[in-house]
């Protein structure tokens, strides 16, 4: 056989192992109706959605905390159960958590510490010692459900986020030649705020026993590199990390949405069925219509944006009677404080905006506020109905939403309003692109959006739709995954200042129609 086919076959191969995936979201989630019954749901939202359809095309095992309250009853001895639930494909091992642990390591340590430690929205982190020794131990106890799932020894592990730092260390105690990946979804701190967290150094050193770890910017890249090096006094090079005589490669890698699905649903029949049904349920008789869709959560700039709003209507009182807009809010992590604050924020916000510019035989106000969540195919028909779209993250990693309102957008109508702070500013700079801290500007750029020429809008649009579709989640998969099969952790560190690698662009069950909040 001709050398070049070994070297296909060989990389066709890795290509088609098999995958051990780990997160703390699980993909779906059994839960338990009033009558008995037990129904599942998948996660939404993006990231799930493509790590899913990563497993069906390769197998392999995906490890996650069994979150829904019927998800005990449906696994094996081992704790696995097949999904998707209507047409197995792989196994699902669940990892079970006390409500102490839950309450301390995702509430506690991952969300009230790391989670405002990462994105600067303003909300103090609060790091607390019993958070950290429950993230620890679910973390370790993370580490042994993979050594155990392993599919085969040279199978790749993929970690998923800022919950699951130190899976990586003890992993790598259990089994030193695991290949060890993980994606880092949200921004990662300057060393400055970094220091912050007492426990910085340990979630480091958990970090670079990966072989990778890719982040969505070079911004946070580089903040990573200087805080191993400031931090560890690891040896750093421009693209890796030399600590304790191993090599961590370090990638930018920017996650994409799954353009092709999400243009698949616009080509279908029920669109413009769904548009009407949106339409009648949201009371929309304006001939404008704006949309905002996000997790309720203080970094997506929601109050910002309401004050916006309020300077529009204000400056243009006419729009009252031309424009609604759609503010979508799926609830999470209801449970903390910060999050019940923005939460009694908002809703006081939609009230006095309401009350202030209905009148004049106006009913309701020009805010429509949902607060759960809309299944793929109602998304998309939000999408192709706004004439606007406002993403005013204080500080995202990347923003999925306004990626996946692009793709929705092939008739190439529709304005992205977009906040310089989230992540995807950094490719999408074709949008209105805003600072949602500057009242009077955002209002500028909301009008401007109003009063864009079709001509213009879809010159934007096209542009907007050549770079989200460059850059799909399956292209952001297989960078970070072929990035790492080419990886040999066995080898001897290259100098530091070497160039670096680029990235290779009785129960019964039943389907509920109630999607999960992702995260
Ligand atoms: N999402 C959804 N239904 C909703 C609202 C949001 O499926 O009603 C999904 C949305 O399609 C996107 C994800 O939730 O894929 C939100 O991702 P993003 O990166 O915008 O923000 P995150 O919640 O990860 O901070």
């Amino acid at each position: 056989m001709p050398e070049s086919d070994t070297a296909h076959r060989s990389s066709a191969d890795r290509a088609a192992r098999p995958l051990a995936v780990v997160s703390n979201r699980e993909p779906y989630l059994h839960s338990l109706a009033e009558d008995g019954t037990v129904s599942w749901s998948p996660t939404t939202g993006g990231v799930a959605v493509a790590l899913d359809a990563l497993m069906h095309e390769r197998g392999g095992v995906w490890i996650a905390h069994g979150a829904g309250d019927a998800d005990r009853l449906v696994v094996d001895a081992h704790d696995r159960v097949s999904v998707p639930p209507d047409a197995p494909s792989y196994p699902l091992r669940r990892i079970w958590l006390t409500e102490a642990e839950e309450h301390h390591y995702y509430e506690g340590f991952a969300n009230e510490g790391l989670w405002p430690l990462c994105h600067v929205a303003h909300v103090k982190p609060i790091f607390r010692a019993e958070d950290w020794r429950a993230y620890q131990a679910v973390n370790e106890r993370f580490a042994r459900a993979v050594e155990e799932e392993l599919p085969d020894p040279a199978a790749p592990v993929f970690i998923q986020d800022y919950h699951l730092t130190l899976v990586a260390r003890h992993l790598r105690a259990l089994r030193p030649d695991v290949r060890i990946a993980l994606f880092w979804h949200i921004p990662f701190p300057h060393p400055d705020q970094l220091r912050i967290c007492p426990y910085r150094r340990e979630i480091l050193e958990g970090l670079v026993a990966s072989d990778l770890v890719a982040f969505q910017l070079e911004r946070d890249r580089r903040n990573f590199l200087a805080a191993a090096r400031t931090e560890l006094g690891a040896k750093v090079s421009r693209s890796r990390v030399y600590f304790q005589n191993r090599s961590t490669t370090v990638y930018a890698v920017p996650i994409g949405v799954d353009f092709d699905r999400i243009q698949a649903v616009t080509h279908g029949p029920e669109l413009e069925a769904e548009k009407e049904r949106l339409r009648r349920e949201l009371r929309i008789d304006t001939p404008l219509v704006g949309i905002g869709v996000d997790r309720l959560d203080y970094t997506k700039g929601i109050p910002e944006r309401l004050d916006a709003l309020d300077r529009l209507f204000t400056r243009r009182p006419e729009l009252r009677r031309q424009l609604t807009f759609v503010q979508v809010a799926v609830p999470s992590r209801s449970k903390l404080e910060s999050y019940a604050a923005v939460e009694g924020d908002i809703d006081q916000r939609v009230a006095a905006i309401n009350a202030r510019h209905a009148g004049d035989g106006l009913a309701g106000g020009p805010i429509r506020y949902r607060k759960s969540a809309l299944r793929i195919r109602r998304l998309v028909a939000l999408y192709r109905l706004a004439d606007f779209c406002i993403v005013s993250s204080l500080h995202d990693g990347m923003n999925l939403v306004a990626k996946e309102f692009v793709a929705a957008r092939e008739d190439l109508d529709g304005v992205l309003v977009l906040s310089e702070f989230a992540g995807a500013a950094q490719e999408l700079g074709d949008a209105v692109i805003i600072n949602p801290y500057d009242v009077g500007g955002f209002a500028d750029g909301l009008e401007q959006a109003l009063d864009m020429a079709l001509e213009e809008r879809q010159r934007r649009m096209r542009a907007l739709r050549r770079v989200v579709a460059g850059r799909d989640v399956v292209q952001w998969a297989s960078d970070i995954l072929e990035g790492l099969e080419h990886l040999d952790p066995r080898s001897m560190p290259a100098p530091p200042g070497s160039a670096p690698r680029k990235a290779p662009s009785d129960t019964r069950i039943v389907s509920t129609s109630s999607p999960t909040a992702g995260r």
